[in-house]
């Protein structure tokens, strides 16, 4: 059993108390120390009936009990409460030492209210009475709350921003695939030559007039990304994109097909004239010079290997591409850096 030392009693009466318990501990010859105050306090108010009820049996056992006796009946109802609170303490100050590692934010509202957690600490650390402990602790359930609050409204425009960057994202995802331009090169990519090539070979079909397809394949150019790296190798990649499309000329198509390979739709052209604008193709990229401006590097040759097939009435567009690619490999098999055609 303790008692509740939670006192907010006015100044008059605390001050009628004060006498009584000076004339209840004068009369049994009590010494005026702090907790045989706090105990005689507690039951001239009666506050605490039980402590009333066990002092008086004390007091009518003895008239004047020893400092033991007292002690004891001060450790019951007091000490107890002392060691409850520290068990508080204790555990309020783990669980706001955690909040505080939580609230790692440099925002005002929240290092105002981890100012006032810190405090609160303190507060504890310095053994604060249940009454200072309950006023702390009503302070900080109510700034919890203003907290909980402002971070409702923190939540809501989070949950709105991230509503906003799913559909964004949503939007981007389907632009990417609707997207028909390689993002490295700026070239069409994979997607928009499929389409390129089906109605290739559908006007082909109605008008009879010839198309060619080309594959061209960088040689060696895991060698030249493993020597210069990775973004040497892509700035490459754009130099040859580049290099392809200034070759050709109006209603060609050039993609780039994956990695390292591209692609040229020639339309209205004989397997001569494609073999004929692959050779200037080839010519131009091997004969270039690879440097780095900046750093004065000179990337040594580059050169590609490529092949060409023409339309044949009955291919399907995936005949077609695999009989530019088997063009293609014949070209590096003879020895790169050429130009073959089946
Ligand atoms: P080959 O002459 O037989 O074609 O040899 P290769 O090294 O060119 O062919 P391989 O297929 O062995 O390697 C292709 C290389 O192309 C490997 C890969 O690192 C590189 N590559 C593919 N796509 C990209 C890209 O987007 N950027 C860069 N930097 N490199 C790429
Ligand atoms: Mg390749
Ligand atoms: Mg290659």
């Amino acid at each position: 059993m303790t008692c509740n030392t939670t006192y907010s009693d006015e100044l008059n009466k605390s001050l009628e108390f004060l006498r009584l318990t000076i004339s209840l501990l004068t009369k049994h010859q009590i010494p005026m120390s702090p907790y045989n105050y706090q105990m005689g306090y507690e039951c001239v108010s009666g506050r605490c009936q039980s402590l009333v009820v066990d002092l008086n049996q004390l007091l009518e056992e003895t008239e004047t009990p020893s400092d033991k006796e007292l002690e004891a009946l001060h450790k019951q109802y007091f000490l107890q409460d002392e060691a409850f609170l520290e068990a508080m303490r204790q555990e309020i100050r783990r669980i706001i030492t955690c909040l505080l590692k939580d609230l790692g934010y440099s925002d005002n509202q929240l290092s105002h209210y981890s100012q006032t957690l810190t405090q609160f600490i303190s507060i504890l650390d310095r053994q604060a009475s249940s009454s200072n402990m309950l006023s702390e602790t009503q302070r900080v359930i109510k700034e919890t709350q203003l907290m909980e609050k402002s971070h409702k409204n923190l939540e809501e425009q989070m949950a709105s921003v991230i509503a906003e960057i799913d559909i964004l994202r949503k939007e981007l995802e389907q632009v990417k695939e609707e997207s028909k331009v390689d993002t490295l090169t700026g070239i069409a990519n994979r997607k928009a030559f499929d389409a390129e090539l089906e109605s290739s070979i559908l006007f082909s079909r109605e008008s009879n007039k010839p198309f060619c397809l080309l594959m061209l394949d960088i040689d060696h150019f895991k060698i030249f990304n493993d020597t210069y790296g990775h973004l040497v190798g892509d700035k490459v990649l754009r130099y040859v994109a580049g290099s392809l499309q200034h070759n050709i000329k109006g209603g060609d198509f050039v993609a780039r097909f994956g990695g390292e390979e591209f692609t040229i739709i020639l339309p209205t052209t004989n397997i001569n004239g494609a073999l004929t604008l692959a050779e200037q193709i080839r010519d131009a990229i091997s004969s270039g010079k690879l440097t780095d401006k900046g750093s004065d590097t000179n990337y040594g040759k580059l050169t590609i290997s490529v092949g060409i097939t023409q339309f044949r009435a009955s291919d399907l567009s995936h005949e077609l591409i695999e009989r530019a690619d088997k063009a293609m490999y014949l070209a590096k098999e003879r020895g790169r850096d050429r130009v073959e055609k089946l």
